[in-house]
């Protein structure tokens, strides 16, 4: 299944790292907690760290509803969205051939509000259960206060378009005699070892010990 792209999706700076595969898009999400939201108000153009959850077709965020993000975005703004990981810094034989390797995607449209208590408890859960699967179900769910305070908003992921970019540097043929160290130096984003509070008397759950793993709970039910 492939993401038709509109003409703000189509990759035109180097094209052959243009992804439209619904599944890589998919994962380049679900590999990420943050997103980075552009929007424009009566002030500007302002771009703000955020952090999302995919299920299905949408992309969701939740905050809180005294934020001018929340409401702007709740209010029908339209937004671009970029997710993006970094995978390697490409070091070239020549400085203008210098890159890097990453994965990103980014998402075009307008929020919707998940308005009901019902539909925005649950898809809290489903943040939750990204988070750490399973703790949906041992933590005190939101009163019905702490949910009022919260606005949770989805947008489709209907106008999206991803970039990979991978491999080793590409040089020019005429600097391939240039006597310098040439490479990928790979990066990752690493989880460290989990540290309990200091007044935590429980022992730890499977969800953490498979954090320390580096490994998440993927078939724990929702
Ligand atoms: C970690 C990282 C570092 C980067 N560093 C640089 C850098 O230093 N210099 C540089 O020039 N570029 C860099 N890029 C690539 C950059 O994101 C753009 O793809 C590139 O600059 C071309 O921009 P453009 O507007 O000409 O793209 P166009 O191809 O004209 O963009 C058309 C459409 O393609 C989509 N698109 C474009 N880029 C991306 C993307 N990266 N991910 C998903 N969709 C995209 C958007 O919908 C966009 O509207 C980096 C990307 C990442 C993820």
């Amino acid at each position: 299944m492939s993401t038709a792209p509109t003409p703000r999706t189509r990759i035109r700076r180097i094209p052959e790292n243009a992804v439209y595969d619904r599944a890589a898009l998919h994962a380049i999400l679900d590999d990420g907690y943050l997103c980075h939201i552009a929007f424009a108000d009566d002030s500007g153009a302002h771009c703000l760290p955020m952090a999302y959850w995919r299920s299905g077709e949408h992309l969701y965020i939740h905050g809180s509803n005294g934020s001018r993000l929340m409401k702007t975005l709740a209010g029908g703004a339209e937004v671009a969205i970029a997710i993006s990981h970094l995978d390697g810094l490409v070091l070239a034989r020549s400085a203008f051939n210098h890159s890097m390797n990453y994965r990103s995607a980014v998402i075009y449209g307008r929020f919707e509000a998940i308005a009901d208590e019902t539909g925005k408890a649950a898809a809290l859960d489903e943040f939750m259960h990204k988070l750490a699967p399973g703790r949906q179900h041992e933590a005190r769910p939101g009163s019905r206060q702490e949910l009022g305070a919260t606005i949770v908003l989805r947008i489709p992921l209907d106008e999206a378009a991803a970039k990979v970019r991978s491999g080793g540097p590409e040089d020019d043929e005429k600097d391939m005699d240039i006597p310098v160290w040439t490479g990928v130096l790979p990066y990752a984003t690493v989880r460290a070892t989990p540290q309990p509070a200091a007044d935590c008397r429980i022992d730890a759950p499977d969800y953490v010990r498979e954090w320390a793993l580096g490994r998440d709970l993927v078939d724990s039910p929702l």
